[in-house]
């Protein structure tokens, strides 16, 4: 009994009352697009493994390879005695990969963007910061950090957001915009050619986030910023997600890496990833970009998937990528579709406030390349029967 638990339990209590508390449930990936829980095996649709590769046996023999060879932990910091060759070699071959000068690993993309956006701003103290309304809460934290002030603009408005650079932050000494290339709740894209106009029109610099585009979208699954090579000052992703590891990447000038290995706080007083992340990392590169098959399998089955909701009279928003989001409103009709559905074998999560906007609960369905056109119609199929 700690001193804190009667506030604490207070608060778990007012979370009860408005409906919103969670509790973690074990589960265990499986090949083919399934996961065991609760003694079942399930046909998956809520995890981020896009391609599959987080059971890939070249991710797992490399990881245990670089284990055994260099050891299960880095011993200190990046820049005490925590940076390995393997560090820097991977660096370059992410670089390489997003067409950048240089790039950096961070523990994991949430820490990217909460260390990385603070860090930023004290380079130009007073900077004018733009964000999509729906960026990802580590933004948000990166920014609450900051302590900055922001400009939002409505979801991929763009519009919007040329409207509030023409009036906000001129005498700024910088213009910041934030935003994703692929939106984790509304699997929707950025405009991002688009962006990088805006951004160069208005001298704002722009950070996009590629958590969910990293090794599906673009070229050889480079993201979608390699659609415009040069153009995005910061470019941050995971390998966590359709990489199958864990960890993230920030990338860009030279310029920007020597100042966030001195100014980011995230990478600066946190211990060094260990080689059995990096060696996963490692063999990830050496797939994904041969990948083309599974991504062209992975659009053609979010299509399918597309046209049976809309049969079913089901939106699906502005989804074009592998995450789709059967949109149902309100939050019980949500989470007990989702229960259904559990008891008939699928595993399709409900996302509901605070992640999303009040009244836009959805299934949230994440597809991966291990599925098969016959897993999305017995989803829909399920979907038909247990609404
Ligand atoms: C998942 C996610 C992150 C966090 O990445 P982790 O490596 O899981 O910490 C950051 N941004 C977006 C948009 C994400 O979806």
């Amino acid at each position: 009994m700690s001193k804190l638990d009667s506030h604490l339990e207070a608060a778990l209590a007012r979370i009860g009352r408005a409906g919103q508390r969670r509790i973690l449930r074990t589960t265990a990936l499986l090949p083919r697009g399934r996961v065991e829980r609760g003694g079942a095996a399930l046909l998956d649709f809520s995890s981020n493994d896009y391609l599959g590769l987080a059971r890939h046996p070249l991710l797992t023999a490399r990881a245990g390879e670089w284990a055994a060879a260099y050891g299960a932990g880095s011993g200190a910091s990046r820049l005490v005695t925590g940076t390995s060759e393997a560090h820097l070699a991977l660096e370059a071959r992410i670089a390489a990969f997003k067409h950048c000068e240089a790039a950096l690993i961070f523990a994991s993309g949430w820490q990217a963007n909460a260390a990385v956006i603070p860090a930023l701003l004290a380079a130009a103290p007073g900077t004018a910061v733009f964000t999509d309304r729906l960026v990802h809460a580590s933004m948000h934290a990166g920014l609450a950090m900051a302590g900055s002030r922001q400009h939002r603009f409505r979801h991929n408005d763009l519009d919007h957001l040329e409207a509030l650079l023409a009036e906000k932050g001129a005498e700024a000494p910088a213009r910041l915009i934030l935003t994703e290339s692929v939106f984790s709740m509304d699997g929707d894209l950025a405009d991002v050619a688009r962006l990088a106009d805006i951004a160069e029109r208005h001298d704002a610099a722009l950070f996009i986030d590629e958590a969910h585009a990293t090794g599906v979208l673009g070229p050889g699954g480079r993201g979608l910023t390699a659609l415009v090579p040069g153009r995005v000052d910061v470019v941050m992703g995971t390998f966590s997600k359709a990489l199958g590891g864990f960890g993230a990447y920030v990338a860009g000038s030279q310029a920007l890496i020597d100042y966030l290995v001195n100014a980011a706080s995230g990478f600066v007083f946190t211990t060094a990833p260990p080689p059995a992340v990096l060696g996963a990392i490692d063999a990830a590169l050496d797939l994904v970009p041969q990948m083309d098959a599974e991504r062209a399998h992975l659009a053609t089955l979010g299509d399918r998937l597309r046209t049976g909701l809309t049969r079913l009279g089901l939106d699906h928003g502005e989804s074009s990528t592998q995450i789709v989001p059967a949109m149902i409103g309100p939050e019980d009709e949500a989470m007990a579709l989702s229960a259904r559905l559990e008891e008939a074998g699928f595993l399709a999560s409900a996302i509901r406030p605070p992640t999303v906007p009040p009244g836009t609960s959805r299934l949230r369905i994440a597809l991966r390349a291990t599925h098969s056109e016959a897993d999305i119609d017995a989803l829909l199929a399920a979907i038909e029967a247990h609404r």
